[in-house]
């Protein structure tokens, strides 16, 4: 998907040896949102979700609290994915906490991530609902490769490298779309983008957003 590749223009990819998310997966979830804040949801028409966010350059104590918030949000809002825009922080920082299509949970958290443009590799497309905590209520069908590669930094500044399958794949492609100023439903049709908006407006959300102005 030429959509895709763009996502990673604006920043620099480095690489990184891919990371173990699936060890001790819930304990260190636990230990995050333990630590974290909940704050709540930004949603589309707030401009943080809709403009490329900054680049993380300071890996220091007050992104480890970020991180904790974005973790402690994401549980409170029974997220998949969470990135800082969606709590109204202009940073390149998602956690995540997703099951692949295998049943294995990875917890993780992704800096300054840039998608693999993933030359020569056959285009699986999954044909599948996504969702975002941004478009509270609303689900759309939208076609993503079933494999991805982001490489970034995580929160200590180490380059990284995580790979996802089938519904991690949709969920890191999702997250640093966010980033990037894209929300789902600016890749569906013009008639799908309106239905997904009308399910929003029926629907009241089950955990606390941010007022649009
Ligand atoms: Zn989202």
């Amino acid at each position: 998907m030429a959509q895709q590749q763009e996502t990673g223009a604006g920043s620099e990819a480095v690489d990184g040896v891919f990371i173990d998310d699936v060890t001790d997966a819930g304990a260190r979830e636990e230990a995050h949102r333990a630590r974290g804040t909940v704050r709540p949801i930004t949603v589309v028409g707030n401009p943080v979700l809709h403009r490329e966010c900054k680049e993380v350059t300071a890996f220091d104590d007050e992104l480890a609290r970020l991180v904790d918030d974005m973790f402690a949000s994401q549980r409170a809002a029974e997220g998949v994915g969470l990135a800082a825009n969606q709590i109204g922080v202009d940073l390149k920082v998602f956690v995540y906490d997703c099951m692949d299509d295998d049943g294995v949970r990875h917890v993780g958290v992704v800096c300054n991530p840039v998608l693999d443009a993933l030359e020569g590799r056959e285009r699986v497309l999954d044909e599948g609902n996504e969702g975002c905590l941004s478009v509270p209520g609303a689900y759309g069908p939208l076609a993503r490769p079933e494999y991805a590669v982001v490489r970034g930094r995580d929160a200590a500044g180490e380059p990284i490298a995580v790979e996802g399958t089938g519904y991690f794949a949709r969920c890191l492609q999702h997250e640093t779309d966010h980033l990037y100023g894209y929300l789902y439903i600016d890749r569906l049709s013009k008639r799908e983008r309106k239905d997904v908006l009308q399910q929003m407006a029926e629907n009241t959300p089950r955990y606390e957003t941010v007022p649009n102005e």
